[in-house]
Protein backbone atom coordinates (compact mmCIF):
# COMPACT_ATOMS: atom_id res chain seq x y z
CA UNK A 1 0.00 0.00 0.00
CA UNK A 2 1.21 3.32 -0.65
CA UNK A 3 2.49 5.74 2.26
CA UNK A 4 1.81 8.62 0.58
CA UNK A 5 -1.22 10.85 -0.69
CA UNK A 6 0.38 11.70 -4.22
CA UNK A 7 0.06 9.65 -7.48
CA UNK A 8 2.81 7.97 -9.54
CA UNK A 9 2.56 9.28 -12.96
CA UNK A 10 1.09 6.55 -15.16
CA UNK A 11 -0.42 5.81 -18.90
CA UNK A 12 -3.58 6.74 -16.80
CA UNK A 13 -3.06 9.84 -15.45
CA UNK A 14 -0.48 11.51 -17.79
CA UNK A 15 -2.63 12.63 -20.58
CA UNK A 16 -5.05 14.44 -18.66
CA UNK A 17 -2.25 16.15 -16.82
CA UNK A 18 -1.31 17.35 -20.35
CA UNK A 19 -4.06 18.19 -21.43
CA UNK A 20 -5.09 20.32 -18.64
CA UNK A 21 -1.84 22.21 -18.32
CA UNK A 22 -0.50 25.51 -20.53
CA UNK A 23 2.66 25.66 -19.12
CA UNK A 24 5.48 23.78 -17.37
CA UNK A 25 7.43 25.22 -14.40
CA UNK A 26 10.81 23.13 -14.74
CA UNK A 27 13.23 23.74 -11.59
CA UNK A 28 17.16 22.99 -13.23
CA UNK A 29 18.86 20.93 -10.98
CA UNK A 30 17.86 17.55 -10.25
CA UNK A 31 15.30 17.65 -13.25
CA UNK A 32 17.09 19.02 -15.96
CA UNK A 33 20.89 18.38 -14.87
CA UNK A 34 22.77 17.07 -12.26
CA UNK A 35 25.68 19.42 -11.45
CA UNK A 36 26.72 20.00 -15.03
CA UNK A 37 25.35 16.45 -16.12
CA UNK A 38 22.47 16.06 -18.61
CA UNK A 39 19.81 14.08 -17.05
CA UNK A 40 18.92 11.12 -19.43
CA UNK A 41 15.92 11.56 -22.19
CA UNK A 42 15.37 15.33 -21.04
CA UNK A 43 15.83 16.66 -24.28
CA UNK A 44 13.18 14.56 -25.99
CA UNK A 45 10.82 15.13 -23.35
CA UNK A 46 10.76 18.74 -23.31
CA UNK A 47 10.55 18.77 -27.58
CA UNK A 48 7.41 16.84 -26.85
CA UNK A 49 5.92 18.86 -24.66
CA UNK A 50 6.93 22.16 -27.13
CA UNK A 51 5.36 20.12 -29.79
CA UNK A 52 1.80 19.92 -28.13
CA UNK A 53 2.24 23.74 -27.57
CA UNK A 54 3.22 24.18 -24.33
CA UNK A 55 4.98 26.96 -22.43
CA UNK A 56 8.28 25.85 -20.63
CA UNK A 57 9.66 28.19 -18.08
CA UNK A 58 13.23 27.40 -16.37
CA UNK A 59 13.05 28.45 -12.59
CA UNK A 60 16.77 27.91 -10.45
CA UNK A 61 17.65 29.02 -6.99
CA UNK A 62 21.03 28.91 -8.28
CA UNK A 63 22.31 32.36 -8.26
CA UNK A 64 25.65 31.62 -9.59
CA UNK A 65 24.68 32.59 -13.03
CA UNK A 66 22.80 35.18 -14.73
CA UNK A 67 20.12 34.00 -17.72
CA UNK A 68 22.61 34.44 -20.02
CA UNK A 69 25.04 32.29 -18.40
CA UNK A 70 22.63 29.92 -18.04
CA UNK A 71 21.09 30.07 -21.03
CA UNK A 72 24.83 29.55 -22.25
CA UNK A 73 24.45 26.17 -20.03
CA UNK A 74 21.63 24.59 -21.87
CA UNK A 75 23.03 24.80 -25.30
CA UNK A 76 26.28 24.13 -23.91
CA UNK A 77 24.09 20.43 -22.75
CA UNK A 78 22.07 20.27 -26.43
CA UNK A 79 19.46 22.06 -25.22
CA UNK A 80 17.66 25.07 -26.93
CA UNK A 81 16.42 27.30 -24.27
CA UNK A 82 16.29 31.12 -24.59
CA UNK A 83 17.49 33.64 -21.42
CA UNK A 84 13.86 34.91 -21.46
CA UNK A 85 12.30 30.94 -20.18
CA UNK A 86 14.67 31.60 -17.59
CA UNK A 87 14.16 32.69 -13.80
CA UNK A 88 16.92 31.91 -12.08
CA UNK A 89 17.12 33.47 -8.27
CA UNK A 90 19.79 36.03 -9.44
CA UNK A 91 17.77 37.81 -12.25
CA UNK A 92 14.62 37.57 -9.53
CA UNK A 93 16.97 39.56 -7.24
CA UNK A 94 17.13 42.53 -9.65
CA UNK A 95 13.42 42.50 -10.29
CA UNK A 96 12.73 42.57 -7.14
CA UNK A 97 14.77 46.11 -6.81
CA UNK A 98 13.04 47.14 -9.99
CA UNK A 99 9.49 46.15 -9.48
CA UNK A 100 10.18 47.79 -6.00
CA UNK A 101 11.36 51.11 -7.16
CA UNK A 102 14.48 51.06 -6.05
CA UNK A 103 16.77 54.72 -6.15
CA UNK A 104 19.40 53.28 -9.46
CA UNK A 105 21.50 56.18 -7.50
CA UNK A 106 22.17 53.55 -4.53
CA UNK A 107 23.94 50.53 -4.40
CA UNK A 108 23.67 46.74 -3.87
CA UNK A 109 26.15 45.01 -1.83
CA UNK A 110 26.53 41.75 -3.00
CA UNK A 111 27.48 38.47 -1.15
CA UNK A 112 27.06 36.31 -4.28
CA UNK A 113 28.44 35.92 -7.50
CA UNK A 114 29.39 36.96 -10.57
CA UNK A 115 25.45 36.11 -11.97
CA UNK A 116 23.95 38.59 -9.56
CA UNK A 117 26.11 41.73 -10.22
CA UNK A 118 25.31 40.68 -14.17
CA UNK A 119 21.71 40.63 -13.80
CA UNK A 120 21.62 43.75 -11.25
CA UNK A 121 23.94 45.92 -13.94
CA UNK A 122 21.13 44.74 -16.96
CA UNK A 123 18.49 46.34 -14.91
CA UNK A 124 20.23 49.44 -14.17
CA UNK A 125 21.85 48.72 -11.10
CA UNK A 126 25.29 49.37 -9.08
CA UNK A 127 26.43 46.18 -7.71
CA UNK A 128 29.61 46.17 -5.75
CA UNK A 129 31.13 43.31 -3.44
CA UNK A 130 30.81 39.68 -4.70
CA UNK A 131 33.77 38.32 -6.49
CA UNK A 132 36.00 41.67 -6.15
CA UNK A 133 35.61 41.10 -2.34
CA UNK A 134 36.78 37.62 -2.40
CA UNK A 135 40.15 37.81 -1.54
CA UNK A 136 39.87 40.63 1.02
CA UNK A 137 40.84 40.94 4.53
CA UNK A 138 40.37 42.54 7.67
CA UNK A 139 42.39 44.41 10.27
CA UNK A 140 41.07 42.91 13.79
CA UNK A 141 43.63 45.30 15.53
CA UNK A 142 42.91 47.88 18.18
CA UNK A 143 42.70 51.72 16.15
CA UNK A 144 41.29 50.18 13.13
CA UNK A 145 38.22 51.16 12.07
CA UNK A 146 36.09 49.46 8.91
CA UNK A 147 34.68 52.14 6.56
CA UNK A 148 31.64 50.72 4.48
CA UNK A 149 29.21 53.13 1.81
CA UNK A 150 26.66 54.75 3.28
CA UNK A 151 24.97 54.44 -0.24
CA UNK A 152 24.05 50.99 -0.04
CA UNK A 153 20.51 50.55 0.00
CA UNK A 154 20.19 47.17 -0.19
CA UNK A 155 22.48 43.62 0.47
CA UNK A 156 21.63 40.84 -1.87
CA UNK A 157 23.06 37.60 -0.62
CA UNK A 158 23.18 34.44 -2.23
CA UNK A 159 25.45 31.45 -2.78
CA UNK A 160 28.83 32.61 -2.49
CA UNK A 161 32.11 30.19 -2.30
CA UNK A 162 34.52 33.04 -1.67
CA UNK A 163 32.58 34.23 1.52
CA UNK A 164 34.71 35.94 3.84
CA UNK A 165 34.51 38.16 6.70
CA UNK A 166 35.19 41.43 5.22
CA UNK A 167 31.81 40.11 3.40
CA UNK A 168 29.99 39.58 6.22
CA UNK A 169 31.67 42.76 8.03
CA UNK A 170 30.55 44.76 5.20
CA UNK A 171 26.97 43.53 4.52
CA UNK A 172 26.38 43.61 8.31
CA UNK A 173 26.97 47.27 8.77
CA UNK A 174 25.15 48.17 5.66
CA UNK A 175 22.60 46.33 6.80
CA UNK A 176 22.76 47.65 10.42
CA UNK A 177 23.56 51.53 9.82
CA UNK A 178 22.26 52.33 6.50
CA UNK A 179 18.67 53.55 7.00
CA UNK A 180 16.36 51.68 5.24
CA UNK A 181 18.60 49.08 3.83
CA UNK A 182 16.75 46.22 2.89
CA UNK A 183 17.72 42.21 3.30
CA UNK A 184 17.43 40.32 0.13
CA UNK A 185 18.08 36.51 -0.23
CA UNK A 186 17.95 34.85 -3.51
CA UNK A 187 16.81 31.65 -2.31
CA UNK A 188 17.71 29.44 1.07
CA UNK A 189 18.49 26.14 -0.34
CA UNK A 190 20.04 24.13 2.14
CA UNK A 191 22.38 22.49 -0.03
CA UNK A 192 23.12 22.73 -3.87
CA UNK A 193 25.03 20.51 -6.27
CA UNK A 194 28.06 22.75 -6.95
CA UNK A 195 29.17 19.52 -8.30
CA UNK A 196 28.33 16.29 -9.93
CA UNK A 197 29.07 14.04 -7.11
CA UNK A 198 28.33 15.51 -4.08
CA UNK A 199 26.03 18.24 -2.41
CA UNK A 200 27.71 21.17 -0.59
CA UNK A 201 26.15 23.85 1.70
CA UNK A 202 24.01 26.10 -0.20
CA UNK A 203 23.03 30.00 0.02
CA UNK A 204 20.70 28.78 2.88
CA UNK A 205 24.31 29.13 4.86
CA UNK A 206 25.07 32.30 3.91
CA UNK A 207 21.59 34.30 4.62
CA UNK A 208 21.83 32.39 7.86
CA UNK A 209 25.17 34.25 8.61
CA UNK A 210 23.65 37.90 7.64
CA UNK A 211 20.68 36.74 9.53
CA UNK A 212 22.91 35.69 12.48
CA UNK A 213 24.61 38.69 12.21
CA UNK A 214 21.96 41.51 11.89
CA UNK A 215 18.55 39.86 13.51
CA UNK A 216 17.07 40.36 11.13
CA UNK A 217 14.77 38.21 8.61
CA UNK A 218 15.64 38.54 4.36
CA UNK A 219 12.95 39.02 1.82
CA UNK A 220 13.49 35.99 -0.52
CA UNK A 221 13.15 36.18 -3.73
CA UNK A 222 13.62 32.55 -5.71
CA UNK A 223 11.68 29.56 -4.73
CA UNK A 224 9.01 29.60 -2.72
CA UNK A 225 8.68 32.88 -2.53
CA UNK A 226 5.45 34.31 -3.74
CA UNK A 227 7.60 37.59 -5.66
CA UNK A 228 8.78 34.83 -8.08
CA UNK A 229 5.17 33.11 -8.84
CA UNK A 230 3.90 36.82 -9.11
CA UNK A 231 6.39 38.16 -11.51
CA UNK A 232 5.90 34.64 -13.56
CA UNK A 233 2.59 35.03 -13.77
CA UNK A 234 2.25 38.39 -14.68
CA UNK A 235 4.34 37.65 -17.56
CA UNK A 236 2.39 35.30 -18.93
CA UNK A 237 -0.87 35.60 -17.97
CA UNK A 238 -1.53 32.01 -17.89
CA UNK A 239 -3.40 30.72 -14.92
CA UNK A 240 -2.00 29.28 -11.82
CA UNK A 241 -4.34 26.35 -12.02
CA UNK A 242 -3.24 25.54 -15.66
CA UNK A 243 0.89 25.29 -14.60
CA UNK A 244 2.54 22.85 -13.47
CA UNK A 245 5.48 22.88 -11.16
CA UNK A 246 7.92 20.13 -12.09
CA UNK A 247 10.80 19.88 -9.09
CA UNK A 248 13.12 17.91 -7.09
CA UNK A 249 12.88 19.75 -3.68
CA UNK A 250 9.80 19.39 -1.17
CA UNK A 251 10.60 23.02 0.47
CA UNK A 252 11.58 25.00 -2.43
CA UNK A 253 9.83 23.81 -5.95
CA UNK A 254 6.57 21.70 -4.38
CA UNK A 255 5.92 23.79 -1.96
CA UNK A 256 6.10 27.19 -4.72
CA UNK A 257 3.83 25.61 -7.00
CA UNK A 258 1.44 24.62 -4.34
CA UNK A 259 1.56 27.94 -2.32
CA UNK A 260 0.05 29.66 -5.69
CA UNK A 261 -2.12 26.60 -6.74
CA UNK A 262 -0.34 24.64 -9.24
CA UNK A 263 -0.37 21.55 -10.20
CA UNK A 264 2.97 19.93 -8.77
CA UNK A 265 4.95 17.02 -9.78
CA UNK A 266 8.10 15.51 -7.86
CA UNK A 267 10.76 13.86 -9.63
CA UNK A 268 12.95 11.40 -7.65
CA UNK A 269 15.75 12.13 -9.66
CA UNK A 270 17.65 15.00 -7.18
CA UNK A 271 17.60 15.72 -3.97
CA UNK A 272 14.26 13.88 -2.69
CA UNK A 273 14.07 9.61 -2.16
CA UNK A 274 10.88 7.51 -2.08
CA UNK A 275 11.10 7.57 1.22
CA UNK A 276 11.43 10.87 2.34
CA UNK A 277 8.30 11.79 0.47
CA UNK A 278 6.68 9.04 2.14
CA UNK A 279 8.46 10.05 5.59
CA UNK A 280 5.54 10.71 8.24
CA UNK A 281 7.61 14.38 8.89
CA UNK A 282 7.01 15.21 5.36
CA UNK A 283 4.47 17.05 5.24
CA UNK A 284 4.68 18.34 1.61
CA UNK A 285 2.86 16.29 -1.03
CA UNK A 286 3.27 16.55 -4.48
CA UNK A 287 -0.22 15.83 -7.14
CA UNK A 288 2.02 13.80 -8.69
CA UNK A 289 5.45 12.13 -8.63
CA UNK A 290 7.88 9.70 -11.27
CA UNK A 291 11.74 9.23 -11.16
CA UNK A 292 12.28 11.53 -13.92
CA UNK A 293 11.14 14.14 -16.74
CA UNK A 294 11.54 11.41 -19.17
CA UNK A 295 9.01 9.36 -17.97
CA UNK A 296 6.57 11.72 -19.05
CA UNK A 297 8.15 11.08 -22.68
CA UNK A 298 7.58 7.06 -22.62
CA UNK A 299 4.43 7.09 -20.41
CA UNK A 300 3.01 9.18 -23.64
CA UNK A 301 4.44 6.69 -26.17
CA UNK A 302 4.33 3.80 -24.61
N1 LIG B 1 21.95 26.78 -5.13
C1 LIG B 1 23.12 26.27 -5.54
C2 LIG B 1 24.37 26.88 -5.08
C3 LIG B 1 23.17 25.18 -6.37
O1 LIG B 1 24.36 24.69 -6.76
C4 LIG B 1 21.96 24.61 -6.78
C5 LIG B 1 21.98 23.45 -7.65
O2 LIG B 1 22.97 23.11 -8.25
C6 LIG B 1 20.77 25.16 -6.33
C7 LIG B 1 20.80 26.24 -5.52
C8 LIG B 1 19.45 24.61 -6.71
O3 LIG B 1 19.15 24.91 -8.04
P1 LIG B 1 17.76 24.46 -8.65
O4 LIG B 1 16.72 25.39 -8.11
O5 LIG B 1 17.96 24.57 -10.13
O6 LIG B 1 17.55 23.06 -8.22
CA1 LIG C 1 16.28 21.36 -7.91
Amino acid sequence: TSKTNCKRLSETNVGDLLDSVDAFLFDCDGVIWKGDTLIDGVPQTLEMLRSKGKKLVFVTNNSSKSRKQNAHKFQSLGIQVTEEEIFSSSFAAAMYLKVNEFPPEKKVYVIGGEGIIEELKLAGFTGIGGPEDGKKTVQLKANTFFEHDKSVGAVVVGIDPYINYYKLQYGTLCIRENPGCIFIATNRDATGNMTDLQEWPGAGCMVAAICGSTQKEPIVVGKPSTFLMEFLQKKYNIPTGKMCMVGDRLDTDILFGQNAGCRTLLVLSGVTSQSTLEDPSNHIQPEFYTNQISDIFDLINH
